[in-house]
């Protein structure tokens, strides 16, 4: 990758920071032990992992019991939906998600769908958020799990999931998050929130790649079960068995130190930044903001820009990252799902740009972005 690249596409996948990559660097080349082994390297391994583990837990502000270590996020919401679907089958078999949510969380669902699950996606508003009516009345006696993600991807609108947990909870059902987006990046805790259980993932926030987790809910005031997909060995409390990710694990817990650590700065900082760029854009003639003016992170602007095809800007701007959608389904040639299920036009999603800034975006990558992103708008419009 050339240096002097911009990124602004943090919401797809996040550079590891150099503080978390120091403290993985060993674990690849001196500290190599199974964590599961009983002699010395494995002792050590195994301390590292328990030492991560805390880390996380105190990040989300869960047990460290709590925590299931994953390959990632995806893997962390199938285990989630599947397993609990397999699980409570006796008890029901109805489950309320949202349309706007991430591939994951749409594509596990619809395959349990084939075997008798039925699934209601709830719509949302223009601004991207759901209706808490339409929640409540949703819910049934036989619904087993509420799944509404935290942060979109997307638009980074941030849905209200204290009151959603309540919701789900006063009518029986668990309630779970997709917090990809939301982990690392603000505050959250999961006894606060009454979350059952979240998943998330270590290269949305610093960490590297092939790493997550899943928090399930192991006491008061009740204990999640679930049936695993992966079997083999009874790593991980029998809920995702296979010899531990060492050096991952260890990253994700440094990344969730330094998040704890930099959570506040980060906020101010690049929410300063994100502001100046998204007023910038909104001050073009013919441009729309995605998403709730204020329910959103701060580190996210998902912008219409009418008349000019999002593809086309990309194609233009060489040294400069930014998504036209969620890249987790770029290879389709399909206008965004959470931009038409807030309404917008096919023409308008396709007009569509997401910015999500991060730990290491700068002042003058965003000059340099808005200057670009603005030329090329006017250029494709045919203003000059
Ligand atoms: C990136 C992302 C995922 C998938 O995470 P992986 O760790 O890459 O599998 C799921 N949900 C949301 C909201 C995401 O942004």
């Amino acid at each position: 990758m050339k240096e002097e690249l911009i990124y602004l596409d943090n919401n797809s996948t996040t550079p590891i920071d150099p503080r978390v990559l120091e403290v993985i660097m060993p674990f690849f080349t001196t500290s190599y032990g199974n964590a599961s082994s009983n002699h010395i390297a494995g002792v050590e391994a195994n301390r590292a992992v328990k030492a991560a583990r805390e880390k996380v837990a105190n990040l989300i502000g869960s047990d460290p019991g709590e925590v299931i270590f994953t390959s990632g996020a995806t893997e962390a919401i199938n285990t989630a939906i599947k397993g609990v679907a397999e699980q409570y089958k006796e008890k029901g078999s109805h489950i309320v998600s949202v349309a706007t949510e991430h591939p994951a969380v749409l594509d596990a669902c619809q395959s349990i769908e084939s075997k008798g699950i039925e699934v209601t996606y709830l719509p949302v508003d223009q601004y991207g958020l759901v209706d808490l009516q339409d929640l409540g009345q949703s819910i049934r006696q036989d619904t087993v799990l509420v799944s509404v993600m935290f942060v979109n991807n997307e638009t980074g609108v941030i849905q209200p999931i204290q009151e959603i947990a309540e919701q789900a909870h006063q009518k029986g059902a668990l309630f779970m998050t997709d917090a990809t987006q939301a982990v690392g990046k603000m505050p959250l805790n999961v006894r606060e929130m009454d979350i059952d259980i979240m998943a998330f993932s270590g290269h949305k926030f610093y960490g590297p790649k092939g790493i997550g987790g899943l928090y399930l809910r192991s006491k008061r005031p009740f204990k999640v079960k679930l049936e695993a997909l992966i079997h083999g060995g009874g790593h991980e409390r029998g809920v995702r068995s296979g010899t531990l990710n060492v050096p991952g694990i260890v990253g994700l817990g440094a990344a969730a130190e330094v998040a704890l650590e930099e959570m506040e700065a980060d906020k101010d900082r690049i929410g300063m930044l994100r502001d100046q760029l998204e007023q910038a854009f909104l001050s073009m003639p013919d441009t729309l903001l995605n998403g709730h003016p204020t329910e959103r992170l701060y580190n996210t602007s998902n912008i219409c820009f009418k008349g000019a095809d999002a593809d086309a800007i990309i194609a233009g701007l060489e040294n400069i990252a930014v998504s036209n959608g969620s890249a987790c389904s770029s290879t389709k040639v399909e206008p965004s799902h959470v931009l038409t299920t807030m309404g917008l036009r096919e023409t308008e999603a396709y007009s569509s740009l997401r910015f999500s800034l991060g730990r290491f975006s700068n002042h003058s990558d965003i000059e340099k972005c808005i200057k670009e992103v603005s030329m090329k708008v006017d250029n494709l419009r045919g203003m000059i």
